[in-house]
């Protein structure tokens, strides 16, 4: 049996901050206060309400008081409706999470413990929530793309990436975490099976692919890498332009090996040249 064809529902939830929790309460009572808060901190934004297709946007917005969710001990989330296309919008404060039954503060709190290292279960003991809730809320994380999470926390694309693959092991089976980082904060986590430069290149276009959607003419200008060929040979495929060079650590680990192989006579000639290039650049 066939799927019946899910219909794809726009997302009319705005998020909107009333600066305290007391002000909204106070606004709940005021539906012409509440709706005209809510616009004017929509406009503010500079941002378009989504209204149906067939909707030039222009009319009023009236509160939906028929339509009333209760959630974290009773705070009423609103809705409100546009009275040409009937779109209807929900509002969320601030202080509320969508599709959460926990508070910002406290989602920030557990999830910093548990990258702190302290178990679900402690962390779901210390900020009063159930393990399963927390479980969740790490789960819904990572279906989201570090681009997208990234870019929305104010953080521009870096124009220098460091690129490496991490050996990892599931089961018995060697695997491999591509990952594409600058300075501390991790672009892409990839997961692959094989450690060809096609499983790299189709691993790290998910970073590419994220990126040129969100800033069209995003450039990756220089890429360090261990100078495993595979790659090296995805990032020259990926960003075509980009310079490619070999991260420092790696090269040093690799230097007293390379080192062993050259005749000392040629390694001392080799080290009055560069010492007299050190001199003259001086
Ligand atoms: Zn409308």
């Amino acid at each position: 049996m066939q799927n019946p064809v899910r219909q794809t529902r726009d997302n009319r939830t705005i998020t909107v901050d009333f600066q305290s929790e007391a002000t909204y309460v106070q606004l709940l009572g005021n539906g012409k206060a509440f709706v005209e808060c809510v616009l004017a901190f929509v406009l503010c934004l500079g941002f378009q309400l989504k209204h149906k297709a067939s909707c030039s946007g222009g009319g009023c917005l009236t509160r939906h008081s028929h339509d009333l969710r209760v959630r974290l001990g009773g705070v009423p989330i609103w809705r409100i409706q546009c009275t040409t296309c009937r779109a209807v919008f929900t509002v969320l404060p601030h202080f509320v999470l969508c599709y959460r039954s926990m508070r910002p503060d406290v989602a920030q709190a557990a999830l910093l413990a548990t990258h702190r290292g302290l178990s679900l279960e402690l962390c779901a003991v210390i900020c009063h929530i159930s393990p399963m809730a927390l479980y969740r809320l790490v789960c819904a994380l990572g279906y989201h793309s570090l681009v997208t999470v990234l870019t929305r926390c104010g953080l521009a694309l870096p124009p220098y990436v460091l690129a490496d693959e991490k050996h990892s092991r599931c089961l018995t089976d060697k695997v491999y975490v591509p990952t594409i980082v600058c300075g501390r904060v991790i672009w892409h986590l990839g997961y692959t099976e094989e450690a060809s430069a096609a499983a790299f290149t189709q691993s790290s276009g998910e970073f590419q692919r994220a990126a040129s959607c969100y800033e069209p003419s995003y450039r990756v200008r220089g890429i360090l890498t261990d100078g495993f060929d595979s790659t090296t040979s995805s990032m020259q495929t990926l960003f075509p332009g980009a310079r490619l060079g070999s991260c420092l650590r790696h090269a040093i680990n690799k230097l007293p090996g390379k080192l062993a192989a050259i005749a000392s006579p040629v390694r001392k000639a080799l080290r009055t040249q560069f010492h007299t290039l050190l001199y003259r650049a001086q």
